[in-house]
């Protein structure tokens, strides 16, 4: 039996409601841990830097892929989102199962180097309703949500190469199905 922790590949369009469920899984399982991205977004409001991204100038985003020191990165309606490589790894040694909430791009970038990355697509209930939350989080100017829009049809094709779909209606069903598939793939690699 390994202690090592498992690599779990969390993807959903923006607005969806990602944020909210890892929120829940985080303070229900310790052994959980959300990988902290390096981004060339600027902050929203009450982000901090260091907890929810790293927040970096695109010359260092670029000098550390150069470097290869990323697990995957991916642009993103105009900005550079990456998974710095030596956080995750130390995480897992450690023995938690660590979480990547990142986009589709980045996620099938994930899917080849890790053939075995437990991965789950957080679905809306339909478009409307995912537009809807979009506006109602008053983060984003009109055309920002335009194009978040645009982007999440685009990355719904690609909700069947995930190995689970759940479908964020109701946030505490959906964090306890997260939850259920993660401790399922555990007990299995425990076999
Ligand atoms: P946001 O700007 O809303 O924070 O993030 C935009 C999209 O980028 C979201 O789908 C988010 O999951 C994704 N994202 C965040 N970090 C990363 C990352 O390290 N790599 C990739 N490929 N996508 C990321």
């Amino acid at each position: 039996m390994s202690n090592k922790g498992i690599l779990v590949l969390y993807t959903g369009c923006s607005g969806v409601g990602k944020g909210t469920i890892m929120k829940k899984l985080l303070e229900r399982d310790s052994s959980i841990r959300l990988s902290v991205s390096n981004t060339t977004r600027a902050p929203r409001e009450g982000e901090i830097d260091g907890v929810h991204y790293n927040f970096v100038s695109r010359e260092d985003f670029i000098r550390l892929a150069d470097a290869d020191g990323y697990i995957e990165y991916a642009e993103y309606c105009k900005n550079l989102y990456g998974t710095p490589k030596r956080q995750v790894e130390e995480m897992l040694e450690q023995g938690y199962n660590v979480f990547l909430e990142i986009e589709v791009k980045g996620g099938l970038q994930v899917m080849e180097k890790f053939p075995d990355v437990l991965s789950i697509f957080i679905l809306p209930p339909s478009m409307e309703e995912l537009e809807r939350r979009l506006r109602g989080r008053g983060t984003e100017e009109e055309s920002v949500i335009k194009e978040r829009m645009e982007q999440a049809e685009e990355e719904l094709k690609f909700k069947d190469k995930y190995q689970y779909r759940v479908i964020n209606d109701d946030v505490e069903t959906a964090a306890n199905e997260v939850l259920d598939i993660v401790r399922r793939r555990l007990e299995d690699s425990y076999r």
